[in-house]
């Protein structure tokens, strides 16, 4: 079914959808192949009209312990057995799945998160993409000899470590599962998978998808919160590896737990992005790609710009052009394709958000637009905030330096290369920085001094699965996408070979 068809207004279309989502699936959890009850459940709330979705079980530490059984015997009875071109062809199958369900995966999507369709559309897209480069990756990889003496053959063997914990947020839920699953698969390693609690729906979908086409066991999706199931899998000692992506402080507990039993971890954490714009930026350019990088999935994004660092010669033009494009956003209900901006994906998002732009007033910066909750009746259920811009703002402010994770950008000045630069990296995130400017000279200086991850010049994405993706300090540990991930999942092994002389 269309969203459009769904009816004529948001509390209709939204019941119609939420019982068209419980007639797609049972959203229990995927182990061995199968559903998985317990006797403890959570909700998943639209958070257009804060209603029930469904309840997906809670697992605890004796049903993950039992996941992670399953996990290691279809490791060792199947996926390890297999080769990298058998792993190959089995995720294209799965991808097949995927691609004729594109459209029931967005609505869910957007159903769950939040996120205007259109956005959850390109984000499912974006998933299909990233099992699609692993899907090839897979059988790409080639080992090293190693000629350091003629009497010993030696080379090196990469090795999957086994059974994988990986755990996940709520802002880009399929996206980021297929980050996860994709290079693990590939690898040769079997998977059990803890989505974000607030939105489950997708990553589960997408494993009873992977039914008769990927052996049962090798995907376990285990839903939960995030302490008991979360913890759960993170501490358990027959997981060999930990991937993670979500908040900085979770993520070091994470670290902490799997130091417990020596699981190598790789972080994917929050960030506090600036963008910096120089006096010669192409301002039709910049003010687009900084507006997407902080209103994009309602500045739910942990690349987020949410600092705009500006030559004092052209913050004023910068500030009334970024103010009439935050003003331009149209706030409404997601399942419309009109809509540009959804609800914030839960109650607690919201508190937190507008927690921010009470301290943003408090600690004296000016509030240029936005700041409050629209006031259409359609959406007034909903966790909507507006678009929210704050001049007048000094680096040592909370609202400059602690991650928002919603649409409030601030604006701050600058007057030289080095301040620019200095202003930027005086955070204790690096995840993204972006640079606005028409001079090869400032932007490749700017990509080296800058302190981040992935550098963006004169635009806000796009994310490739070809490409690394993380951050330095304490956005993170290690890489997703890009073929540095699938090394991330594999282990090397040296192996030595006596060669003697040929006795003939
Ligand atoms: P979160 O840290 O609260 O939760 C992330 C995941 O960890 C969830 O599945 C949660 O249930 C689980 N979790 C929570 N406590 C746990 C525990 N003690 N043990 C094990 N698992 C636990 O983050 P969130 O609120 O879901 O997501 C938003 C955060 O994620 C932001 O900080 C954002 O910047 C970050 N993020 C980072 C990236 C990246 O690639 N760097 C991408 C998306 C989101």
């Amino acid at each position: 079914m269309e969203p459009s068809d769904m009816g004529d207004s948001v509390r209709e279309r939204h019941a119609n959808a939420q019982e068209w989502a419980t007639e797609v699936s049972s959203f229990n959890a995927w182990v061995g192949g199968s559903h998985v009850e317990t006797d403890d459940s959570i909700e998943t709330r639209d958070p257009v009209t804060n209603e029930s979705i469904v309840e997906v079980p809670l697992f605890d530490s004796d049903t993950v312990d039992d996941t992670v059984a399953e996990a290691w015997d279809a490791y060792d009875e199947e996926w390890s057995n297999t080769n990298p071109a058998d792993r190959s062809e089995m995720l294209f199958d799965w991808i097949d799945v995927l691609t004729d369900h594109i459209e029931e995966l967005s609505l869910l999507e957007s159903l769950d998160t939040g996120k205007p369709i259109g956005d959850a559309r390109g984000e499912v897209l974006g998933a299909i993409d990233t099992l699609e480069y692993y899907a090839s990756l897979a059988r790409t990889q080639s080992g090293k000899q190693v000629p350091a003496r003629n009497d010993v053959h030696t080379y090196t063997r990469s090795e999957p470590y086994g059974v994988v914990g990986q755990i996940t947020p709520w802002n880009f839920p399929m996206w980021a599962a297929a980050w996860k699953l994709g290079p693990a698969l590939a690898a040769g390693n079997t998977s059990v998978l803890k989505p974000s609690a607030t939105t489950p729906l997708t990553t589960v979908r997408m494993a009873e998808l992977s039914a008769g086409v990927i052996p049962d066991g090798v995907i376990n999706v285990v839903t939960g919160t995030g302490s008991v199931t979360g913890g759960a899998v993170t501490e358990h000692e027959d997981i060999r590896k930990v991937s993670f992506t979500g908040s900085t402080g979770v993520g070091k507990g994470i670290m902490e737990a799997a130091a417990g039993h020596f699981a190598p971890v790789t972080l994917e954490l929050g960030g506090k992005s600036p963008f910096l714009v120089f006096p010669d930026a192409d301002l039709d350019k910049v003010v687009d790609a900084v507006a997407s990088g902080i209103f994009y999935s309602t500045g739910e994004i942990c690349d987020a710009f949410s600092r705009a660092l500006v030559h004092e010669d052209i913050v004023d033009e910068f500030t009334e052009r970024f103010v009439e494009k935050a003003e331009s956003y149209q706030l409404g209900d997601p399942l419309l394709e009109e809509t540009t901006m959804g609800p914030l994906t839960s109650k607690e998002q919201f508190e937190t958000v507008t927690s921010y732009i009470d301290i943003g007033s408090s600690e004296g910066a000016n509030l240029l637009t936005g700041g409050g909750t629209p006031d259409a009746d359609e959406i007034s259920g909903g966790w909507y905030v507006e678009p929210t811009v704050y001049g007048d703002v000094d680096n040592e402010m909370r609202i400059a330096q602690e991650e928002i994770f919603g649409p409030v950008q601030t604006i701050q000045t600058f007057n030289s290369y080095e301040e620019a630069i200095e202003l930027a990296n005086d955070t204790r995130y690096g995840l993204a920085a972006g640079v606005g400017t028409e001079s090869t000279d400032i932007a490749h200086n700017a990509a080296a001094d800058l302190e981040a991850g992935l550098i963006y010049v004169n635009e806000y994405g796009p994310i490739l699965p070809d490409a690394p993706y993380g951050g330095f300090k304490d956005s993170g540990i290690g890489r997703d996408l890009g073929e540095e991930a699938l090394d991330h999942y594999q282990q090397t092994k040296s192996v030595y070979v006596n060669l003697g002389d040929p006795d003939l």
